[in-house]
């Protein structure tokens, strides 16, 4: 299946990574106009502020890994992560499920939000 689908683990991941490159980015800005003070403290405060934002995602995914499933991927036989209940496999992309009644359905990352299942319940439940 080649689904652009990236696990939700991974995606934070890349999200923490480009968060430092922007802030040592920002915090080039602040060298390049060293010459405007104010301009530069507050590039470098900005900078410096995206740094701590990363940790602090990188932080949390730490905090998600220790909460997260682990399983063995069917497709790969490597053991990933899952979070809530449809996923990606961290190393194949293979989309992956917890809840046995979504097996087989078409992979729907929308089945991650209670609305939406909420919804689809209500709809098969309504009477004819
Ligand atoms: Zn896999």
């Amino acid at each position: 299946m080649a689904l652009n689908y990236t696990s939700k683990i991974n995606k934070i991941r890349t999200f923490a990574l480009s968060l430092i490159f922007i802030g040592f980015g920002v915090m080039y800005l602040g060298i390049l106009t060293k010459k405007i003070e104010w301009l530069m403290a507050v590039f470098f405060i900005l900078g410096l502020l995206c740094i701590i934002f990363s940790t602090v995602v990188y932080f949390w995914i730490g905090m998600l890994s220790t909460r997260a499933r682990q399983i063995i991927c069917p497709s790969c036989d490597k053991p990933t992560k899952i979070i809530g209940r449809v996923d990606a496999c961290m190393h194949c992309k293979q989309p992956l499920t917890v809840d046995k009644n979504l097996e087989g359905k078409e992979f729907d990352e929308r089945y991650n939000s209670k609305d939406y299942r909420k919804a689809l319940k209500e709809e098969t439940q309504k009477p004819e």
